[in-house]
């Protein structure tokens, strides 16, 4: 089955209310191919959810790009699955880096929001990757396969689970993964889901690339066969969203 190509945009911590108008118009006036071959997802910060929901065209969606590990309540600064789920939010991005690294977000402590948000009903895009000195070290495949392991031990299934590959070393450094890395990696983990899970989920599941993706990068990532789309982050704030959203194959 043709897995359909997936673009997140994560604005992360950025955006003013007059930022983020401007970014939606260019991506509601961008010509992308059709709903049909190509899923987009706007992540805009928790406070700009709202306004980026009632704005974006039908067509693309909205993420949300954290969310608590268990049901609201007294957890204050939280958002729950529920409250996004309330507000008609489909996405929610976990277990980014600069959460796992600046905020010790855990495997498992990122598993269990995944297996969280997918019971509440969420799409979840969960991030994996490793850093420079692990790469380095030839660590790698163990580090995404332990980062996958650990969600793959808490989910029943995999259909709303879009993995999204960022090593650390490429986020918003300017480096980018050359295609061969990134292919190497994905179909590493495509083989890993293969023998782990199953190899309907191995064919099925969509494995997006993240890392300093821009539209002068997006088209050779894009031709890769394992690369099934990407996880944009600093270029989703700019001008060249809007071409960078439209790369596929
Ligand atoms: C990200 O935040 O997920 C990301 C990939 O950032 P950037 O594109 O800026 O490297």
């Amino acid at each position: 089955m043709a897995r359909k190509f997936c673009v997140g945009g994560n604005w992360k911590c950025n955006g003013t209310i007059e930022e983020a108008k401007k970014i939606i118009g260019l991506l509601n006036s961008a010509e992308v191919p059709s709903e049909e071959d190509v899923e987009v997802v706007i992540a805009p910060t928790y406070v700009h959810l709202s306004l980026v929901k009632s704005l974006l065209r039908p067509d693309f969606s909205v993420a949300a790009q954290n969310a608590w590990v268990k049901k609201g309540g007294a957890y204050t600064g939280e958002i729950s699955a529920e409250i996004l789920v309330n507000l008609g939010i489909p996405w929610v991005i976990l277990g980014h880096s600069e959460r796992r690294g600046l905020l010790g977000e855990s495997n498992e402590f990122v598993a269990d929001k995944v297996a969280y948000c997918l019971s509440q009903g969420l799409k979840v895009m969960a991030c994996i990757g490793e850093t420079l000195e692990q790469r380095e070290a030839g660590e790698t495949m163990s580090i995404v396969a332990e980062q996958t392991k650990a969600i793959a031990a808490k989910i029943g299934s995999w259909d709303n689970v879009v993995l999204a590959y960022e090593p650390v070393w490429a986020i918003g450094t300017g480096k980018v993964a050359t295609p061969a890395q990134a292919q190497e990696v994905h179909n590493e983990l495509r083989k890993w889901l293969a023998s782990n899970v199953s190899s309907d989920v191995a064919s099925t599941t969509r494995i997006i690339y993240g890392g300093s993706v821009n539209a002068g990068n997006s088209k050779e990532l894009a031709a890769e066969p394992d690369v099934d789309g990407f996880l944009v982050g600093g270029a989703s704030l700019k001008v060249e969203s809007s071409a960078c959203l439209s790369i596929h194959q």
